[in-house]
This record gives C-alpha cells, structure tokens and sequence, in this order.
C-alpha cells in the first residue's frame, strides 16, 4: 500500500478506458481517497462508485475554468481534509495538420492542457504548502518530444511541450515547499483518445517503432503516476518519465 491514508485528485479521469481511471483505481487499491474530477458530474461519481475502497468523490470541473478549480479543490479540502496528490490528466486531442489550425482549435488544446494544469495546480498548491508535503503529476506526451504525434495536431505537441515547462517551473518554485512535480510522457497508449482511429494497416506501421513491440494500455502509465504520486520517487522533481515502449530509443 504505496498511498496509505493520502487524498489524491485527478483531472480528466471519467473516462472508462481512460488513464484518468486507471490512475485512480490503481491509486485506490494503494490506499488513497480519491476525488475524480470532469466535464460531467453524473460521469465523475459513476467513476467514482466504481473504485475500491470507501470515501471516494466524483465532481464536475473544467479545468480551463479557474473558479471552477477553486470551487472544485475547496470541496475536495471539505471532503478529505488534505491534498497529498494531483494528478493533472486532462487533455484534448484534434488531428489537425499546421496549416489548418484555426484559432478554436488552438484555444481548445492549448486551454485544457495548459490552463488546467495551471488553475488546478494554482488552486492546490497553498494546501500542499501548509502541509509541507504533496506531488503533483502532469501529463504530457510524446508528441511533445517527437514534434507531432499519431493522433495530435501540432498544438497538441505544443501544449505538452507547455506542459514539461511548466512542471518543471512549478518543481523549481515549490521544490522548498516539499512539493515534488513531475511529468510523464506517454507514447501511444490504447484509451477513447486512440478507439476507433487507428486501422491495421497504421497499427502495423506505427508498431515497426516500438521496440516492445505493443501499443501501451493505460495500467502501463497509471504504475509510472503511482510511483511519482508516492515515496518511492522522494527525491525525484522536475522529471519526465517517458511510458512509450521504447519509441525514443
Ligand atoms: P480520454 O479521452 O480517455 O480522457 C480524457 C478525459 O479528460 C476525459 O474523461 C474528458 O472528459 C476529460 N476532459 C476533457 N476536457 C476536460 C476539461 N476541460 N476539464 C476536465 N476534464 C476534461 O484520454 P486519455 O487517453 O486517457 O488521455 C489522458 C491524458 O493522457 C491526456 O492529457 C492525453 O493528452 C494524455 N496522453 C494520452 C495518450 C494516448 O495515447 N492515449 C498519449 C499521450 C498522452
């Protein structure tokens, strides 16, 4: 039991084959309360219902809202107390090519990403600093390191290149609070993001890249977000942890 009385919030995580999910059940087989955050509330508690353990919560927040994560992270402090993890998994794809991003696009991706991970984060961090303690946990992608992604336009790759940069100023600026922030970047990972895009043909070719020889599963990246979320990785800060089977080597 890696999170054993810890209270962790998750962005993004409804989503039934999401990594979102995974995380948080993964997390509460580890011990931890886990207050399930996303667009819908109906969804967010259904997730929340189907997780082990007891005390768990479900809540509707945008996180391109910052009221919304303010009002979202005060009913996770009425509920639990404390925040001892954030988990900043929210994200938004569009397979858009450069030329034809148009400015919606661009707010969309840029905003889910980068502003939720900034309001969320914002709203957290001072119940984390009067603990003296918390780890925060952001998602960005390979398509941030590889310029482009199977499925993500540009914009995507920009906003999860945001995303490192902003982690790693968070881990800079809180690391005296004890506030540990880290980033992982997974490769293609099988979730509602990638269902019904991807044809034999592309599996086959997208599969002549990776080394293991398989695209990713959600458990896949939900171990790498236990293991930054507790103190197995104590001394880690400002890191990035790629999940992608060896597409980078
Ligand atoms: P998913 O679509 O299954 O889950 C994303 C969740 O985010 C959904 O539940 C959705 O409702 C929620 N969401 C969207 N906009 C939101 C908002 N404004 N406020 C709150 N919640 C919002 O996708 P996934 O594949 O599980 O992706 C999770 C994260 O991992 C994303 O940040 C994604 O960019 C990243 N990622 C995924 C892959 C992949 O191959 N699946 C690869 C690299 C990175």
């Amino acid at each position: 039991m890696l999170l054993s009385g810890k209270t962790a919030v998750i962005s993004g995580a409804a989503s039934l084959r999401g990594i979102g999910l995974c995380t948080a059940r993964l997390f509460a087989d580890h011990g931890a309360r886990i207050a399930i955050l996303d667009l819908d509330e109906g969804a967010a508690r259904n997730a929340a219902d189907t997780l082990g353990g007891e005390g768990h919560i479900g809540l509707a927040c945008d996180v391109t809202d910052k009221p919304a994560c303010e009002a979202a992270v005060r009913s996770v402090l009425d509920a639990f107390g404390r925040i001892d993890v954030l988990v900043n998994n929210a994200g938004i794809t569009q397979p858009v090519k450069f030329l034809d991003i148009a400015p919606e696009n661009y707010d969309a991706v840029m905003d889910v990403s980068l502003r939720g991970t900034l309001y969320l984060s914002q709203a957290a961090i001072p119940a984390m600093r009067a603990q003296r303690a918390g780890s925060i946990v952001c998602m960005s992608s390979v398509s941030a390191q590889r310029g482009g992604g199977i499925f993500g336009g540009p914009h995507y790759s920009a906003a999860k290149a945001g995303v490192l940069g902003l982690a790693k100023a968070m881990a800079r600026e809180f690391g005296p609070d004890n506030i540990r922030v880290n980033s992982v970047t997974p490769g293609l990972i099988q979730t509602d993001i990638t269902a019904g895009r991807l044809t034999d043909t592309m599996r086959a070719d997208i599969l002549k890249g990776i080394p293991l020889n398989r695209l990713g599963d959600a458990a896949d990246v939900a171990g790498v977000c236990l293991f930054l979320a507790s103190d197995l990785s104590s001394y880690l800060t400002g890191t990035a942890i790629d999940v992608n089977g060896g597409m980078l080597i």
